[in-house]
């Protein structure tokens, strides 16, 4: 089969030829349709996370068939978990010791088959074409994750304006909650698109929005911004961390955190985040912007991640039959 491979940190994925995998104890095969692109994937190519057994294929958003059943299924990032640790057995399968991670830990969606233990695949919701629900499995849910770590906040901040944040805004917007979108300086098209999704105000992370927020999401990779953020909260409010990496956190004064703020992160899913997810989104119904890449360009997808070169979403399409 055809596979994007990953050989060591630093050097670009490429395209090789792969046998097509088999499925072991619990596993499921699955056909590739689509698999979108997660800023994780920069991470691991990166080094920064760990670095996977080469020749690894990337991708944890992926869409496909399952062969045997022809059920349209989900496949995220978490791949597999051990059932019985202390996170396991106390609803917190995120934090399991011994987890296994899609695209990481386990061959994920950029070829044309994937292999996926069965009970970790999501049942898609109807009426969303294949290159719309992949967005869903990692930026949407990440992003539904860390906005249930900010309660009932009204006013939110949202930083780094990319594939979650786009999602994200559109939840929260729906659930009656004013968003204030912060991108890169002069990104003039993700403020705009920011606006067009429902946010009351869009501007540079190097702004001050013009009221108090009660909580803040942070999904750029950039350390500094949790002091930033931090200066925008109101009393009781709560900076979430949703990135797997990020770079260092400068200090700051202990009075920015003073008067209950609090600064978490946000780990994983639950495979309970992800049902709940993925019946909320068709009710919105939540739409992703998506710029859509072929199997053999997901290296560059990567890089156009990395360059801030599309707004919203970036889809791998593997062999998807509504491309
Ligand atoms: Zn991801
Ligand atoms: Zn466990």
């Amino acid at each position: 089969m055809r596979a994007i491979v990953f050989d060591r940190p630093g050097a670009p994925l490429r395209p090789a030829e792969l046998p097509v995998p088999e499925p072991g104890e619990g596993q499921v095969r699955i056909r590739v349709h689509a698999c979108a692109v997660c800023r994780t994937d920069l991470h691991l190519l990166d080094g920064e996370v760990g670095v996977p057994e080469p020749p690894r294929v990337f991708g944890h958003q992926i869409v496909g068939t399952i062969e045997e059943t022809g059920e349209r299924v989900g496949v995220p990032w978490l791949g597999w978990t051990c059932g019985r640790c202390r996170f396991c057995t106390s609803g917190r399968e995120n934090l399991c010791l011994y987890a296994r991670f899609t695209g990481r830990d386990i061959d994920g969606g950029y070829a044309e088959y994937a292999v996926a233990d069965r009970r970790y695949c999501f049942p898609l919701p109807d009426g969303y074409p294949d290159e719309q629900a992949a967005p869903l499995l990692c930026a949407g849910l990440i992003g539904f994750r860390a906005l249930r770590m900010c309660g009932d906040a009204e006013r939110l901040g949202l930083y780094g304006f990319g594939a979650a944040a786009h999602i994200i805004c559109q939840v929260a917007v729906h659930e009656g909650r004013r968003v204030y979108a912060f991108t890169r300086a002069g990104d003039d098209d993700a403020q705009a698109l920011a606006r067009s999704l429902g946010a009351t105000w869009a501007g540079g992370s190097d702004e001050q929005p013009p009221e108090p927020l009660d909580a803040a999401i942070i999904f750029a990779p950039a350390g500094e911004l949790v002091p930033e953020a931090l200066r925008a909260l109101a009393p009781g409010g709560t900076v979430v961390c949703a990135g797997i990496h990020m770079s260092d956190i400068p200090s700051f004064p202990y009075s920015d955190l003073w008067e209950e703020r609090q600064i978490r992160s946000v780990a994983n899913l639950t495979r309970r985040d992800g049902e709940e997810f993925l019946a909320l989104a068709p009710q919105i119904p939540v739409r992703s912007h998506v710029t859509r890449y072929p199997l053999a360009e997901t290296a560059r997808a990567l890089e156009d991640l990395r360059a801030g070169a599309f707004v919203g979403s970036a889809v791998v399409d593997v062999a998807s039959p509504t491309a």
